[in-house]
């Protein structure tokens, strides 16, 4: 009998080609971008699965079609594995990925017009803390706190509690896409409880870490809604998961589904429970204080050879490097100077950046794929060297494709986990 693979390639051999053209790409260089991974075998498998033909309307045991008897076993093995990690009263494992998470919550919660607190986009902050171009944006009434210029670059508590007990907000959200410091989630929740809004704390770049037990986790502070996506530092699975309070759990579930989405991926909720079984041993909490130890290298030999980062450096998996005042050219130009040695990363705006977003000052960097990819504090030298020297000739054919070649020749050492060769 074929294996699906070889029906695949004779089957349909352009999509074939470039599912083979992927997994060569990523064999060949390296993954910096912080909210990137590369996920279990295991959980490719699951992926791949006839988990996927199910639908599954409803929760275990309360199902709206029949045939359900693995399917529940799968999504009760997630719900108690993710609740056991995160010391949460409850958990839904079903939104589709992390934008869909966090309406969730929204909608439960919020009615159209309620004022709402998130960090801003620029400073920050994610598309779905009502970010104007999102339709959170227009639905609620956002009012952004920033990072303060004068601390380092870190969140300014006093402004924003300023402006809670100015604004009376219903709700309060933390969380980021690109900030390199730690969450005083005593704080939020103090200003919250001030001014009587809900809590809610987005972790979807740094669940996998809060799951390893090596960053604070804000179930244990007392928050409302936890948020956080399974592909990023988690490992697994592109999906998402809301943690809360017991008393928000009927109304978390009937916000999932039927409010927002139909049937959940099976296959998906099937690499979610893999990856919770995954991040509940010994082995997961080594793998997240590796991710720390390859940031802190990471920025400071990054540092050390003269680059500027936001706040300084980095307490957590990331990093953003203003390149306008490291090496005066923008974040778009050391994207595409770094894509061309096989180091991936992405462009990325800095708090108050005087550049347009399309063009912005900075670069962000991670560490989570590269550690997964067995990467050291040896070969985080290393690649800091090949960024400077990248970035110090962004326009030098010839030392592109000398990085280029030193940059392949390491990865080629360091297998893509779940790439068959
Ligand atoms: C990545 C991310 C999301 C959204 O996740 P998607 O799966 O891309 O929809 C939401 N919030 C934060 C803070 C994120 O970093």
């Amino acid at each position: 009998m074929d294996s699906n693979r070889t029906l695949l390639q004779n089957n349909d051999p352009e999509i074939y080609d470039a599912l083979i053209g992927e997994e060569a790409r990523q064999a060949a260089g390296i993954e910096l971008i912080p909210s990137e991974n590369y996920t279990y075998p295991e959980v490719i498998a699951a992926l791949g699965s006839v988990f996927t033909n199910k639908y599954s309307e409803g929760y275990p045991g309360r199902r709206y079609y029949g045939g359900q008897e693995y399917t529940d076993v799968i999504e009760e093995i997630a719900r108690t594995r993710a609740k056991q990690i995160f010391r949460a009263e409850h958990v839904n494992v079903q939104p589709l990925s992390g934008a869909p998470m966090n309406v969730a919550v929204y909608m439960s919660m919020l009615q159209p017009g309620d004022t709402v607190l998130g960090m801003d986009l620029s400073h920050g902050g994610h598309l779905t803390h009502g970010a104007p171009v999102s339709h959170m944006g227009t639905l609620y009434n956002w009012i952004r706190y920033k990072t303060n210029p004068e601390a380092q670059g870190a969140i300014d508590f006093d402004a924003l509690r300023k402006t809670a007990v100015e604004n009376k907000p219903r709700m309060i959200v933390c969380g980021f896409s690109s900030y390199p410091r730690n969450l005083a989630y005593a704080q939020f929740k103090s200003i919250a409880d001030e001014v009587g809004a809900l809590t809610m704390a987005d972790i979807s770049h740094i669940g996998g870490l809060v799951a390893g037990g090596v960053l604070d986790n804000p179930c244990d502070f007392g928050f409302d809604f936890v948020t956080t996506t399974t592909h990023k530092s988690m490992r697994g699975p592109r999906g998402g998961m809301i943690l809360c309070k017991a008393e928000f759990a009927k109304t978390i579930d009937k916000s999932v589904f039927p409010g927002l989405q139909g049937g959940p991926h099976m296959n998906n909720i099937c690499g979610i429970a893999i990856t919770m079984g995954k991040a509940l041993k010994p082995d997961f909490k080594d793998y997240c204080e590796k991710v720390l130890t390859n940031a802190q290298a990471l920025a400071s030999d990054l540092t050390g050879g003269g680059a500027k980062l936001v706040t300084g450096g980095t307490s957590n998996h990331m990093m953003v490097v203003d390149c306008v005042q490291s090496f005066d050219f923008n974040g778009k130009v050391a994207e595409k100077a770094l894509d061309e040695v096989s180091i991936t990363c992405n462009k990325q705006i800095v708090p108050d950046d005087p550049n347009p977003p399309l063009r912005p000052s900075g670069i962000r960097l991670g560490t989570p794929a590269a550690t997964t990819r067995g990467f050291g504090v040896a070969e985080m030298k290393k690649l800091s060297d090949w960024m400077l020297r990248t970035l110090a000739n962004p326009q030098d054919k010839s030392v592109l494709a000398a990085v280029k070649a030193e940059v392949e020749e390491l990865c080629s050492r360091f297998p893509v986990p779940g790439i068959e060769r």
